[in-house]
Protein backbone atom coordinates (compact mmCIF):
# COMPACT_ATOMS: atom_id res chain seq x y z
CA UNK A 1 0.00 0.00 0.00
CA UNK A 2 1.50 3.29 -1.21
CA UNK A 3 1.48 6.13 1.51
CA UNK A 4 -0.84 9.32 1.23
CA UNK A 5 2.35 11.12 0.71
CA UNK A 6 2.96 8.63 -2.21
CA UNK A 7 -0.62 8.99 -3.61
CA UNK A 8 0.03 12.80 -3.41
CA UNK A 9 3.41 12.36 -5.65
CA UNK A 10 1.93 10.25 -8.03
CA UNK A 11 -0.89 12.12 -8.87
CA UNK A 12 0.59 15.38 -8.80
CA UNK A 13 3.17 13.77 -11.32
CA UNK A 14 1.00 12.59 -13.69
CA UNK A 15 -0.92 16.05 -13.49
CA UNK A 16 2.24 17.62 -14.79
CA UNK A 17 3.09 15.18 -16.80
CA UNK A 18 -0.32 15.89 -18.81
CA UNK A 19 -1.19 12.26 -18.14
CA UNK A 20 -4.20 10.32 -17.39
CA UNK A 21 -5.21 10.52 -13.30
CA UNK A 22 -6.72 7.98 -11.99
CA UNK A 23 -8.49 8.33 -9.02
CA UNK A 24 -7.08 6.69 -5.64
CA UNK A 25 -10.64 6.23 -4.23
CA UNK A 26 -12.53 4.96 -7.60
CA UNK A 27 -11.26 2.03 -10.08
CA UNK A 28 -11.54 3.01 -13.50
CA UNK A 29 -12.70 6.83 -12.65
CA UNK A 30 -9.91 9.64 -13.69
CA UNK A 31 -9.84 12.81 -12.42
CA UNK A 32 -9.48 16.31 -14.08
CA UNK A 33 -6.85 18.99 -12.79
CA UNK A 34 -6.06 22.28 -12.71
CA UNK A 35 -3.43 24.81 -11.72
CA UNK A 36 -4.74 27.17 -9.29
CA UNK A 37 -2.47 30.19 -8.34
CA UNK A 38 -3.18 32.09 -5.10
CA UNK A 39 -1.09 34.61 -3.49
CA UNK A 40 -1.54 32.57 -0.08
CA UNK A 41 -1.21 28.65 -1.53
CA UNK A 42 -0.69 27.37 -5.07
CA UNK A 43 -2.24 24.11 -5.71
CA UNK A 44 -3.34 21.40 -7.94
CA UNK A 45 -6.91 21.17 -7.67
CA UNK A 46 -8.20 17.45 -8.95
CA UNK A 47 -12.14 16.56 -9.17
CA UNK A 48 -12.94 13.20 -9.57
CA UNK A 49 -15.21 12.38 -12.79
CA UNK A 50 -17.33 9.92 -11.22
CA UNK A 51 -17.94 10.97 -7.90
CA UNK A 52 -18.56 14.32 -5.94
CA UNK A 53 -14.83 14.23 -4.60
CA UNK A 54 -11.82 16.40 -4.90
CA UNK A 55 -8.35 16.52 -3.78
CA UNK A 56 -5.95 19.33 -3.18
CA UNK A 57 -1.80 18.67 -3.65
CA UNK A 58 0.18 21.85 -2.34
CA UNK A 59 2.11 23.00 -4.76
CA UNK A 60 4.67 25.63 -3.67
CA UNK A 61 7.48 25.67 -4.27
CA UNK A 62 6.18 23.25 -7.24
CA UNK A 63 7.31 19.29 -7.58
CA UNK A 64 10.78 18.73 -9.17
CA UNK A 65 12.40 15.25 -9.48
CA UNK A 66 15.72 15.92 -7.13
CA UNK A 67 19.04 15.12 -9.19
CA UNK A 68 20.60 12.07 -8.61
CA UNK A 69 23.65 13.63 -6.81
CA UNK A 70 20.98 14.97 -4.07
CA UNK A 71 19.22 12.26 -3.90
CA UNK A 72 22.90 9.93 -3.05
CA UNK A 73 23.65 12.63 -0.59
CA UNK A 74 20.25 12.25 1.37
CA UNK A 75 21.28 8.05 1.05
CA UNK A 76 24.74 9.33 2.76
CA UNK A 77 23.12 11.23 5.24
CA UNK A 78 21.17 8.60 6.40
CA UNK A 79 24.46 6.16 6.53
CA UNK A 80 25.35 9.08 8.90
CA UNK A 81 22.40 9.17 10.86
CA UNK A 82 21.61 12.60 9.73
CA UNK A 83 17.66 13.78 9.54
CA UNK A 84 17.11 14.64 5.31
CA UNK A 85 15.22 17.98 4.10
CA UNK A 86 13.80 18.79 0.95
CA UNK A 87 16.11 21.27 -0.68
CA UNK A 88 13.36 23.33 -2.13
CA UNK A 89 10.86 23.88 0.91
CA UNK A 90 12.57 22.46 4.22
CA UNK A 91 10.28 20.21 4.75
CA UNK A 92 10.83 16.62 6.04
CA UNK A 93 11.01 13.43 3.27
CA UNK A 94 9.69 10.79 3.70
CA UNK A 95 11.84 7.93 2.23
CA UNK A 96 10.97 3.64 1.65
CA UNK A 97 13.23 1.50 0.81
CA UNK A 98 13.34 -1.88 -0.67
CA UNK A 99 16.47 -4.16 -0.06
CA UNK A 100 17.79 -7.26 -2.29
CA UNK A 101 18.36 -9.48 0.53
CA UNK A 102 21.12 -11.22 -1.40
CA UNK A 103 22.98 -8.28 -2.53
CA UNK A 104 22.58 -5.70 -0.43
CA UNK A 105 21.43 -3.41 -2.83
CA UNK A 106 18.52 -0.98 -1.95
CA UNK A 107 15.94 1.22 -3.74
CA UNK A 108 15.29 4.16 -2.04
CA UNK A 109 12.91 6.36 -3.05
CA UNK A 110 12.62 10.12 -0.67
CA UNK A 111 8.89 12.06 -1.09
CA UNK A 112 9.07 15.66 -0.28
CA UNK A 113 5.89 15.57 2.49
CA UNK A 114 4.95 19.13 1.62
CA UNK A 115 5.79 19.77 -2.03
CA UNK A 116 6.15 16.65 -3.17
CA UNK A 117 9.34 16.55 -4.91
CA UNK A 118 10.64 13.24 -5.38
CA UNK A 119 14.01 10.94 -6.22
CA UNK A 120 15.45 7.36 -5.79
CA UNK A 121 18.96 6.05 -5.77
CA UNK A 122 19.96 2.47 -6.45
CA UNK A 123 23.09 1.11 -4.89
CA UNK A 124 24.65 -0.50 -2.00
CA UNK A 125 24.22 2.09 0.57
CA UNK A 126 27.97 2.35 2.16
CA UNK A 127 28.86 3.76 -1.07
CA UNK A 128 26.72 6.27 -1.57
CA UNK A 129 29.53 9.30 -1.64
CA UNK A 130 28.51 12.34 -3.28
CA UNK A 131 31.61 13.56 -4.93
CA UNK A 132 34.10 10.80 -5.26
CA UNK A 133 34.72 9.65 -8.13
CA UNK A 134 32.76 6.34 -9.34
CA UNK A 135 35.43 3.84 -10.69
CA UNK A 136 38.93 5.40 -9.49
CA UNK A 137 41.29 3.49 -7.61
CA UNK A 138 41.88 6.27 -4.82
CA UNK A 139 39.19 5.05 -2.62
CA UNK A 140 40.50 5.89 0.77
CA UNK A 141 41.25 3.68 3.64
CA UNK A 142 38.20 3.24 5.76
CA UNK A 143 39.05 3.56 9.63
CA UNK A 144 41.14 7.25 8.84
CA UNK A 145 39.18 9.48 10.22
CA UNK A 146 39.35 12.85 8.79
CA UNK A 147 38.62 16.02 10.96
ZN1 LIG B 1 -13.09 9.25 -7.34
ZN1 LIG C 1 9.66 20.09 -0.58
Amino acid sequence: MPSEVEVLRELAKAYWAGRDIPCPKHPGAKMIGSFVQTTAKDHIFLTCARANETITIPQRPKQLEFQRQQVEGFVENIQRGDANLCYRCQARLEVATNENPNTGVTEFTFTCTRCFSYGTWTGLPELAKIGSAPTSGTKKKSGAVAD
